[in-house]
């Protein structure tokens, strides 16, 4: 069984799956563009297999085929693979039954493109701004959370969904255990913490189970989050996307009607190239980066005080210089921002005095500036970052 932990990748998956045919096309469902929104996780794969709505029903054998041949592979542990319909080809096929009974994989994707049609997801929101970084573990979700909240502080209304489908941060970020009531077992209310509305795949699924949840597959769970919650009408809604910058992310930035993105970066050299990254796939589907921010900038040393930069410092300043992107402001390592953010009591709501939460809040007015000034909005123009 050792071979069953070697790391599955992307390549490996659309290799098997270029061997699944679509007899009625005389192709490959790789070759033929049909599969999309690829996510691995730990051994877990998800993927979309685009399709005429009309012949959905027929190929039920062809969805069960790429899914046992992707579970053949060594270091899988789950796969869900679901139909979906094209966006010219009307309502889509229903997939396979979630066993969450309130978020299941919604109607079809738009396709490639899609941010026309995703338009109409949030319509009462004046501004949806993602959070993203290029690879994990930079604070993405700290910084999402807390930024929400200096939104909130600052008189805005506001809401935060966690789009990362797969490892969702928002329950523990926000300390919240229970789940969202829907009256008419349709329309979701999204759960409020700290002034803020909330919503996350992690209070609809057991964290610790969520493999066994086969349907909902990340585009349709997200749009759902969208359409299917009573956000009302807000100000901002946060959107704190999943790490990472492949197709998966790119199909999610195209889904969610962006008024611009942040990037979050470490110091180090590395988070920076994943930066550049992330703005090349903002830049793709013309969503406006709105700068960056530096997170973990530098350590001041409990006992004496002294500053050190653990991870260096500046770097993330002088790649936004170099990129042309504004530089948003630096949040430091600090053991109250692990603690707080970990126990579920972000800084900028357990301790607003503090000089962690006055950083958030100049970094929330900068970024309201920015998008207010871009007429980031529904319909304002858009920046362009080269
Ligand atoms: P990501 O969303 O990028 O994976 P998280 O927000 O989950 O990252 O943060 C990863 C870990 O780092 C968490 O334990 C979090 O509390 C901690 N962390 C994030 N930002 C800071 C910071 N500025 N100072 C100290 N710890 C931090």
């Amino acid at each position: 069984m050792d071979d069953k932990r070697a790391q599955v990748t992307e390549d490996q998956v659309l290799a098997v799956l270029a061997e699944v045919r679509d007899q009625d096309h005389g192709k490959d469902i790789v070759a033929l563009g049909r599969v999309q929104g690829l996510v691995l996780r730990d051994g877990n794969v998800g993927f979309t297999i685009e399709v005429e709505a009309a012949r959905g029903p027929a190929l039920e054998g062809l969805r069960k085929e790429a899914e046992d041949k992707v579970m053949a592979l060594p270091g899988v542990v789950s796969v869900t693979a679901v139909l979906t319909a094209e966006a010219a080809a009307g309502p889509s096929q229903t997939p396979p039954a979630p066993q969450s009974p309130a978020v299941g994989p919604g109607p079809g994707g738009p396709g490639p493109g899609g941010r026309q049609h995703a338009q109409a997801l949030l319509p009462d929101v004046t501004h949806i701004i993602a959070v993203a970084s290029g690879k994990g573990g930079v604070g993405k979700s700290t910084v999402a959370t807390n930024l929400a909240l200096a939104f909130a502080a600052e008189g805005h209304a506001t809401g935060i969904l966690d789009a990362d489908i797969y490892g969702p941060s928002l329950p523990r970020m926000l300390g919240i255990t229970s789940r969202p009531q829907s009256a008419d077992g349709k329309i979701m209310e999204p759960l409020e913490k700290y002034g803020v509305k909330a919503m996350s795949i992690g209070f609809l699924i057991e964290e610790d189970t969520p493999m066994i949840w086969r349907g909902p597959m990340v585009m349709g769970a997200l749009e759902q989050m969208m359409r299917d919650v009573n956000w009302g009408a807000l100000d901002v809604v946060v959107v704190d996307m999943p790490p990472g910058t492949g197709d998966a992310q790119l199909t999610m930035a195209q889904r969610v009607p962006l008024a611009g993105a942040v990037i979050v970066s470490t110091p180090q050299d590395i988070a920076l190239i994943d930066v550049r990254r992330g703005l090349a796939m903002f830049n793709k589907v013309n969503v406006p980066v709105l700068g960056i921010i530096e997170n973990m900038s530098s350590f001041a040393c409990p006992h004496c005080g002294e500053e050190s930069h653990i991870f260096g410092h500046g770097g993330a300043r002088d790649c936004a210089a170099q990129l042309g992107v504004p530089f948003l402001g630096e949040i430091p390592l600090d053991i109250e921002i692990r603690q707080t953010s970990d126990a579920g009591t972000p800084v900028v709501a357990s301790n607003p005095e503090s000089d962690h939460a006055a950083r958030f809040r100049a970094i929330a007015r900068a970024v309201w500036e920015r998008v207010e000034k871009a007429g980031a909005g529904r319909g304002g123009p858009k920046i362009v970052v080269e």
